[in-house]
């Protein structure tokens, strides 16, 4: 899979020559690209920034140099999807980034300043990803979540073919359940006596009914999506029994 990142701070993708992510470009999984698009600026002193029109606080990016270096790396006809991330985009879930590990390739453009000139967005953007509803400096951060997100689902990339099944956001909806490794005991917590009989039916049915349990504790929005069946809702009624459900 390509992925193309245009930014004004390449250096700030430094942090994608590290771990999993390392590994799968070094293994050809990902072939990342990451161009400065004050290179293409065809300003005097590579200016990619100007004042908006109609005032307002801030600076705009420049639509010539995107634009130049969306047609250098990803021109038309393009195979997969042209992103710019932004505060006010479609959120980014998890079925998102198993929808966007299907393409072929990705580019993912990260603003600055108040953002990026609208007719930027219209001629070449196929999709805005918001990572959250909170305002950050940068789409560089977000362009990397989205990324690191996408890349582990590509086949080969975590080390366990099964590592990314069962987790949280994952088909069912439901939070994961809790993790003990060694040793035993921690600083007086045991780990639970369940996950050391080798009983394997046990140990499923315990980690379902803590991905429930953690699930109705912190995330009980997610329960109306998730795939419970009417056993599974009952039992969770009589664990909160002051808590009304909608499921
Ligand atoms: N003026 C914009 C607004 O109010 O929506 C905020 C611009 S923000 C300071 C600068 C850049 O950071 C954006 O163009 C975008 O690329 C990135 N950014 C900031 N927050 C983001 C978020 N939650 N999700 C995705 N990108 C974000």
């Amino acid at each position: 899979m390509k992925i193309d990142i245009l930014t004004i701070f390449p250096q700030m993708f430094s942090a994608l020559d590290h771990s999993i992510i390392a590994r799968a470009r070094e293994a050809g999984i990902i072939d990342l690209k990451v161009t400065d698009i004050r290179d293409y600026s065809e300003s005097k002193y590579k200016n990619t920034d100007d004042y908006p029109y109609g005032g307002g606080a801030g600076m705009l990016m420049t639509a010539q140099p995107i634009a130049d270096a969306i047609k250098a790396v990803a021109p038309d006809p393009y195979d997969g999807l042209r992103i710019c991330l932004s505060p006010r985009g479609i959120p980014f879930t998890q079925q998102m980034a198993e929808k966007l590990a299907k393409q072929e390739n990705l580019l993912l453009l990260c603003g600055h300043y108040e953002g990026v000139d609208e007719r930027v967005i219209k001629r070449y953007i196929d999709l805005e990803i918001s990572i959250g509803d909170y305002v950050l400096t940068g789409g560089e951060l977000p362009a990397m979540v989205v990324l690191d997100c996408v890349a582990r689902l590509k086949e080969g990339v975590l080390g366990g073919s099964d590592s990314a099944e069962e987790e949280s956001f994952s088909d069912d909806f439901l939070l994961e359940y809790p993790h003990y490794t060694r040793p035993r005991e921690f600083e007086g917590l045991s780990v639970p006596d369940v996950l050391l009989n080798g009983n394997h039916a046990e140990i499923n049915k315990w980690r379902r009914e803590q991905r429930l349990i953690i699930t109705a504790q912190r995330r009980p929005d997610l329960l109306k999506k998730a795939r419970l069946s009417d056993k599974e809702k009952e039992w969770l009624k009589g664990q909160f029994p002051d808590t009304q459900f909608d499921f």
